[in-house]
């Protein structure tokens, strides 16, 4: 079972997308994390990411299309996999979609997360994410320590997080990730959409009763 997550930057994603993933007994894709964690380790692919990441625009769809496919095929993801935050531009659906069909698989859903600017801006503001795990918290300041008890690493604000780059980020998903949502639609998958506002058990119910899982 592979679904898409769809939805603005901040739309709660990269907080459901474990929970599903759970649910749902597959393991969760998240190319931000990915991007991150080769940033850190100053990979070429992290050299190349990094400046698109601190300014909010899209790295390459090439970049992008290597990693998910490098995923897809490795033993990680044989039961399925949430895909959060890609797919973002319509070259990506192609892509994901021609590397699907390699392996005889598909999207089975695209589930999109409504919810509106104001509020995104209000959340980003005072996101604090892990910096080992990746866990997003909207209750706790930078510099104090994860919560998940195996995990035990620092939060901290994201760079693409500051007023400037949030601006863009959305931008760049009005211009960029919308039409992606229609591609869809046009290309007959199965396209859910769930009110993304509300408290993170509440989301994840709207989510699985959308899902029918
Ligand atoms: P995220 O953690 O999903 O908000 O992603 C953080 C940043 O990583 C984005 O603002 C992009 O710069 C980059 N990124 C992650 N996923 C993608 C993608 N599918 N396509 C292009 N850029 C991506």
């Amino acid at each position: 079972m592979i679904i898409v997550l769809f939805g603005k930057p901040g739309a709660g994603k990269g907080t459901q997308a474990p929970l599903l993933a759970e649910a749902l007994g597959v393991k969760t894709l998240a190319t931000g994390d990915v991007l991150r964690a080769a940033v850190r380790e100053g990979t070429a692919r992290g050299r190349e990411a990094k400046g698109y990441m601190e300014r909010g625009d899209l790295v390459p769809d090439e970049v992008i299309l290597a990693i998910v496919k490098e995923a897809l095929e490795g033993p990680d993801y044989r039961e399925g996999a949430i895909l959060d935050g890609v797919v973002r531009t319509v070259p990506q659906a192609e892509g994901l979609s021609a590397a699907l069909q390699e392996l005889s698989r598909g999207v089975d859903a695209v589930l999109c997360f409504d919810i509106d600017n104001e509020e995104i801006i209000r959340r980003l503001a005072g996101r604090t994410v892990c910096e080992k795990c990746q866990t997003p918290y909207s209750d706790a300041e930078p510099g104090s320590t994860c919560r998940r008890p195996e995990c035990g690493g620092k939060l901290a604000r994201r760079k693409d997080d500051e007023p400037e780059a949030i601006r863009r980020r959305l931008e760049v998903y009005e211009a960029q990730t919308a039409p992606v949502f229609d591609w869809y639609q046009q290309h007959g998958t199965r396209v859910l959409r769930i009110d993304a506002v509300g408290g993170v058990d509440e989301v994840t119910r709207r989510a699985r009763e959308a899902l029918g899982r």
